[in-house]
């Protein structure tokens, strides 16, 4: 049914071309209607019983006038019939000279009397002589333009009840209908204020409790469809406003800390996405050096294995050979391909343990100018063969390291191989040993070799990286040795550093803790580059 009739609302609103109703205007238009129909049916009441209380003061007037005119004419005898008085005859001639007066007998003599009334007063008296509950009445009809009332009154004897005579006292009722409508307008003019003041009461009900508030509700919502989040509203109505309000608050903070949180997850998604595409980039990079170690370590092992069997080849031909010098030089070369061969792999084989974690520390007591002194025994071969001077500089003060000695040894042997193998002929290679702080000691290996290119300087520290990345390069290695150091060097707590500068020299150096301790292993820190 609600359907219905707001179907029918929408359907005239779109046949008036109007747009729906503000709730101001429904709040107008429903309550002014509520108060005219409320007004209407209260004094409706008043309206027709002052009507009525007209009408019955001068029904009362007349009853009273012909109960006079009645006991002065005529008189009730003992068994309760009405006789004429003895006023009578002249009484009612009298009368009849009163235009205002007219008995009527219930006689031969009244037919007379009777045919002089009018044909209303004519039926009222049949009608009140049938009519045993009541005995009067009173007629307005209109004669000669004016409004005339006929109060028309049945006197009947008291035993029997048969009607003997009537009265009808005529009057101009000009005063009776004058008064009833100036009571009407009365009436009219007191609800026209009463509906007025109750309407502006309304309006002003209306305007300042119920639409004041929902406007600033309303003025809050566009400010927040606008997208300012920081405005709150101050409604203290201290009634359902003020609830509806501190709820529109409530949500508007929720929904702020739903943008911040979502502000926040938007910036650690382009984080990652950052992080993402970094890790992407560093695939890339790590698949494209795959790729140039693949055609590297496939030239390193084409080149010894090349040997192996051209100088096996050669002594499977002329198995007399070695019983020559030539024939012993060609097996050492099988044997050092073969070593060559084998490091590699070996090589490899490291570093895939060492990522794999599965490479176990063994710490014990090492001496750091031991080490050193070691380190250029190994190489004085090679050192004594390219005529490199080999400088030995440890101080005194450096205290025994508790660490995994094997591996320091480890790394070490790689730079000081790098440094034999870059240093050209006659040049200088210096091992130093020093403590940048109490708890740290640094190795350090110099050089006066090639060194290394600002752009190379960022990449030989990857895995299966050379500075020269072609296959045609000279010198001989797999790339891996630096990466394996640095991993090791991790593994020690300690990092590794160098300098380099282009045709002059390089220095690597090892920084490890003085005691090794299962709380600064877990602190790994990375290669740089910087000054020993
Ligand atoms: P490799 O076994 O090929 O020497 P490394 O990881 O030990 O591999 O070294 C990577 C690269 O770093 C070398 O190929 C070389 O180009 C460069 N490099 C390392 N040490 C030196 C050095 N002392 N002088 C010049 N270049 C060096």
């Amino acid at each position: 049914m609600r359907r219905y009739i707001h179907n029918i609302y929408h359907q005239v609103l779109v046949f008036l071309h109007l747009s729906p109703l503000s709730l101001a205007e429904k709040c107008r238009i429903t309550f002014g209607a509520a108060v005219v129909l409320i007004l209407a049916l209260a004094l409706s009441i008043p309206y027709i019983w002052m009507g009525q209380l007209t009408k019955k003061a001068s029904l009362d007037a007349s009853r009273a006038k012909a109960d006079v005119l009645f006991n002065q004419h005529f008189q009730l005898t003992k068994t309760g019939e009405i006789i004429p008085g003895t006023s009578n005859s002249a009484g009612i001639a009298a009368d009849a000279n009163d235009p205002e007066i007219r008995w009527i007998c219930f006689t031969k003599q009244g037919e007379k009397q009777l045919r002089r009334l009018t044909n209303s007063q004519r039926e009222m008296i049949e009608f009140l002589k049938n009519e045993k509950t009541r005995d009067d009445n009173i007629l307005l009809e209109k004669r000669d333009g004016f409004l005339q009332s006929n109060y028309i009154k049945i006197f009947r004897a008291t035993e029997t009840y048969q009607p003997i005579v009537a009265v009808v006292i005529q009057r101009p009722a000009g005063g009776i209908s004058q008064t009833v409508f100036m009571n009407r307008v009365w009436i009219i003019a007191a609800g026209l204020i009463a509906g007025a003041g109750a309407i502006v009461a309304f309006y002003m009900i209306t305007q300042r409790v119920i639409l004041r508030p929902i406007r600033q509700l309303r003025a809050l919502a566009n400010n927040v469809a606008e997208g300012n989040l920081d405005i709150r509203s101050s409604i203290k109505t201290r009634d359902e406003y003020e609830k509806l309000a501190n709820a529109f608050n409530r949500m508007l903070d929720e929904l702020q800390a739903a943008q911040e949180k979502l502000r926040a997850a938007n910036k650690q998604l382009d984080d990652k996405i950052a992080e993402l595409s970094e890790r992407n980039i560093e695939l890339f990079k790590a698949n494209k050096v795959k790729g140039e170690f693949l055609a590297n370590i496939s030239h390193e092992f084409r080149t010894p294995l090349n040997a192996i069997l051209g100088f096996a080849q050669v002594l499977r031909e002329k198995p007399n050979v070695l019983k020559e010098q030539k024939g012993r030089r060609y097996a050492e070369n099988i044997i050092s391909s073969g070593k060559n061969l084998l490091n590699m792999i070996n090589d490899l084989l490291e570093l895939a343990k060492t990522e794999a974690g599965k490479m176990k520390l063994h710490i014990e007591k090492t001496s750091v100018s031991q080490l050193c002194k070691g380190l250029a025994a190994s190489f004085s071969l090679l050192t004594k063969k390219k005529k490199i001077k080999v400088k030995l500089l440890t101080r005194d003060d450096i205290p025994i390291l508790s660490t995994d000695a094997g591996k320091v040894q480890q790394i070490l042997y790689n730079f000081m191989s790098n440094a034999v193998k870059f240093t050209p002929q006659r040049g200088r290679i210096e091992i130093r040993a020093i403590m940048p702080n109490e708890k740290t000691v640094r190795i350090a290996v110099s050089d006066t070799g090639c060194g290394i290119t600002k752009p190379d300087r960022e990449k030989i520290f990857e895995k299966f990286r050379q500075a020269d990345g072609s296959i045609t390069r000279q010198s001989t290695g797999s790339g891996l040795g630096l990466a394996i150091s640095k991993e090791l060097a991790a593994m020690l707590a300690g990092s590794i550093g160098f300098e380099s500068q282009l045709d002059k020299g390089s220095t690597f150096w090892l920084d490890i803790p003085v005691t090794l301790t299962k709380e600064v292993q877990n602190v790994k820190p990375k290669a740089k580059n910087a000054k020993p």
